[in-house]
Order: C-alpha cells, then structure tokens, then sequence
C-alpha cells in the first residue's frame, strides 16, 4: 500500500514541501481519496471521504503532533454538512482557498483557530457556531446566495476576527443575532452587497441577542474601507452607552449607503479620516470634548500636518452635516475645531515662511483670543464694555482739552464733581466708539488722540465679531 503524494499547501518553503502521506486506499492513483479529488478539482460530495480524512489526520499525524492544523485547503466542497463530518474541536482547521456549494456549517463549536481565508461560499450559511479560540479568520473570503449568511454565531477570541477583504452578497442580513468578542475585529475593505449591516457595540461581558444585529466587543474594531450599499446602523445599547473601542471608520464612503445612522453612539475613540460623512445622521453621539467643545479621535492621536488637513476636512463635513440637521450648538463646536486646525496649519507654514505666514497666523489668533472665531459672543461683549472703561477712565485722568492736563482731581471716595466728570469721561468715551466725536463738543489733545484711534480699532474688530458671534448664537 502506498503512501499519498499529494504536496500540502503552506509549509515551509519550496524546496522542503510536506507531502500527504496518507495511505492511499488502492487502485493507481497516487492520492488519497480526499486529495485525489482536490488534485483533479473533482467536487468532493460524500462526506465519508471526508470524514475518513479527518480520522486517518487525526490518528497518523496529529497524535505525534507532526502537523500544526488539520489541512483541509484548496479543495472544491459540494452538498457537505460539516456537522456531519467530525470536525475535530481541539486542532486548528484550515480551509483556505476551498470552495463550498449548498454546505452547510451549523451547531459546531471550536476551541482551536479556524480560518477561511480565501474562500468562496455559495448557499454555505454557518449557524450557531462557537468559536472560543485564538483567531477565526474570513480574510477575502466571498459568499453569496443567502438571505442570512452569519445566524447566532458566537466567536470569542483571543486574537482576531477577520473579515479582511470579504466580500458578502448576502441579501438582507449578514449577520443575524451574531456575538463577536476579540481584541481585534477587522472589517478592513470589506465588501457587503447586503440590505443592512446593524451593529451593537457592548462589553465584554454582555451577551445581547438580537436578531436585527450584530453585537460586538472588541478593543479595536476596523471597518475602514467598508463599502456597504445598504443600511448602516451602528448603537451603543443603554446598559453600554460607556463601551468606547478604538473604532476606524477611516476611508468609507457613507455616501453610498442607503442610510447611515449612528445610534446613541460613542464615538470617542472613532476614527473618521478620509471619509464621505454626507449623509450619515448622528443622534446624540457622543464625542470626546475638550475645553468644552466637542472633538474627534483623530486629532486626539494625530501625528503631523498631513493629519491635520485631513481632520481638517472631517471637521468641515461635520459641521456642514450638524447644520444640515439644525444642531447649531455642536456645529459650532466643529467650526472651531475646523479653524484651530487651519490656525495650527497657518502656524506649521510659518515656520516655512517667516514673514509671509505671519499675519494669517495673527490674524488666526486674534480670531480666537477675541471671539473664539466667531462662536463666542460673550468675549467680544466684554471686550467693548473693556473698551469704554478704557476710553473713560483714560480721558478722566488726562483730560479732554487741549491742555492736556487732568480735568478731576484723583479723590476717593468720589466727589460729586469728579462723579460728573467721570460721566462725561464715559459719554466721550462712547461718542468715539459709536464715530461721534465731533459732536460732543469736545477737543481733542495730542494724549488723547492714541486713546481714541485704539478705542476706534478695538471696536471696528469687536462689534462686527460680537455681531457674528450673536447671529451664530440665534440663527434658528
Ligand atoms: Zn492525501
């Protein structure tokens, strides 16, 4: 009796490939039952063949611990039930690049990795898995044909799980009252041809079913790329409205999406960069703040300039995307994150060009210090009361005339007199600010005349800044 020479893929290099070994069951192939069919491409319909496989693995290899998983790779699976075949729970499976048609994947559970990468399923739906390992892996893997593809599957890993590339056609929910737990869950550049994709995000320790969703724990959860036509909905749940992870939706286009709603969400740590945010609805959101106005993660771990015309960009599609929906408050708060980020670009060019970059970056400053770039009608308001006290006081001390000397003597408490004078003083002081000087009567002296073109400047800034800031503030 021979052995099987079928070369097993993925071990070691070239020059040492691992052979079968198998004892092949008679005839002149050179395979095993279950490689010559992978070798020929023929679709492996009877399970026997495959279930022989699994045993004779099991017993010849796996007790010696020669293999590290169970090769199950590169073949063409038709009509299996794989709860019928004795799957073994305690050794890593591997079917990369395998094809499946009209399998079925139900009631299993593993206590050892499971990977799929790179393969296609068609009408194979996988129902009520367990996977309690270090990694379940679908990277480009493609599915199809299913109303339902994932159904009350639990995946708790210590590692990973992937669905890198995937690419799922599945035609109204992919993953249908699914719990997903792992530092890592990747939806990288994942595809889904689906009605909706519906996403919880819970603890660690929560154990929520529900059939519309897909409930996930993880650290950190990676849907950059995404590209979904359908429904996006992704919700923090009320018992996890805390549960923040690390969440990139980096580069997806919610624009082509039939909706996007973020659901009571926490975005706290979400990542929004390079993103179409045009049509994605936020209700009650809940963003990181800082000094009071709310913020995106990316800013938080922003590495250079590049970064920050990128966030740049987040902040103005946010704050057109606030507006939109009338929340003028938190609009706001993404108008000045917008315009801290161009002051902090203004400032980066600065340090290229001295001279050149210099009164934007003045300009940019004395936007904030004044107004809070126009959202804080507050500050310009007691700039202007500033402003007249300033004038006051100044032209009560170094007298209106001509003379230039002082008008009131210094007395306190005040005198009746120097009360009245002060009232002038503030009456002059308000003629100037509202260019209506030569009316009041009075002269200017040389002392003064600094005192009023400062008044005059102060206030050609601060009344059109308070102004906006007063419009902004009342604009519904
Ligand atoms: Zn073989």
């Amino acid at each position: 009796m021979g052995k099987c020479s079928f070369e097993l893929w993925e071990k070691g290099d070239n020059k040492n490939k691992e052979k079968c070994g198998l004892p092949i069951g008679g005839g002149s192939s050179t395979r095993c039952a279950f490689h010559a069919h992978v070798d020929q491409a023929l679709p492996l319909t009877n399970s026997s063949i495959i279930s022989d496989y699994i045993e004779l693995c099991k017993s010849e290899y796996l007790k010696e611990r020669k293999r590290e998983y169970l090769d199950l790779t590169r073949a063409r699976f038709q009509g299996i039930h794989f709860n019928r075949v004795s799957l073994p729970s305690d050794i890593e499976v591997r079917f990369n690049k395998s094809e499946f048609e009209d399998c079925r994947f139900t009631g299993l559970s593993f206590q050892e990795s499971v990977s799929f990468r790179e393969c296609v399923f068609l009408r194979t739906p996988f129902r009520d898995i367990d996977i309690k390992a270090a990694a379940v892996d679908f990277e480009r893997s493609t599915m199809s044909g299913l109303t339902v593809q994932f159904e009350g599957c639990d995946f708790q890993c210590t590692k990973a799980i992937a669905f890198v590339g995937a690419h799922i056609e599945s035609g109204t929910n992919p993953f249908s009252g699914c719990f997903f737990e792992a530092p890592q869950i990747q939806f990288l550049d994942c595809t889904l041809n689906t009605d909706r994709l519906y996403v919880l995000i819970v603890g660690s320790a929560d154990l929520l079913r529900n059939d519309r969703y897909l409930a996930l724990a993880g650290e950190e959860i990676y849907f950059d790329g995404l590209k979904l036509n359908g429904h996006f909905e992704y919700a923090n749940p009320i018992e996890c409205r805390e549960v923040s992870p690390i969440v990139k939706f980096s580069q997806v286009n919610f624009r082509q999406m039939k909706t996007a709603i973020f659901f009571e969400a926490n975005l706290k740590r979400a990542r929004f960069t390079y993103s179409v945010l045009h049509n994605v609805e936020f209700r009650n959101p809940r963003f990181e703040e800082s000094s009071g106005r709310k913020q995106i993660y990316d800013e938080i771990v922003r590495v250079d300039d590049t970064d920050e015309e990128h966030i740049r960009d987040v902040y103005i599609q946010l704050k057109r995307n606030f507006e939109e929906a009338h929340n003028y408050a938190d609009a706001g708060d993404w108008f000045y994150r917008e315009m801290e980020c161009r002051r902090r670009l203004a400032e980066a060019n600065r340090s290229k060009h001295p001279w050149l970059g210099l009164p934007s970056v003045i300009l940019y400053r004395l936007y904030k210090f004044v107004s809070e770039y126009g959202e804080n009608y507050a500050r310009p308001f007691w700039g202007l009361i500033a402003t007249l006290l300033f004038g006051a006081t100044s032209y009560f001390y170094s007298g209106f005339g001509t003379e230039g000397t002082t008008n009131y003597d210094l007395a306190w408490p005040p005198t009746v007199d120097s009360f009245w004078g002060f009232t002038d003083a503030m009456l002059y002081s308000l003629g100037v600010m509202s260019f209506q000087v030569t009316k009041t009567g009075f002269q200017h002296g040389t002392s003064t005349t600094a005192v009023t073109l400062a008044q005059v400047v102060f206030t050609l800034i601060l009344v059109p800044l308070f102004l906006l800031a007063l419009r902004r503030k009342f604009r519904r």
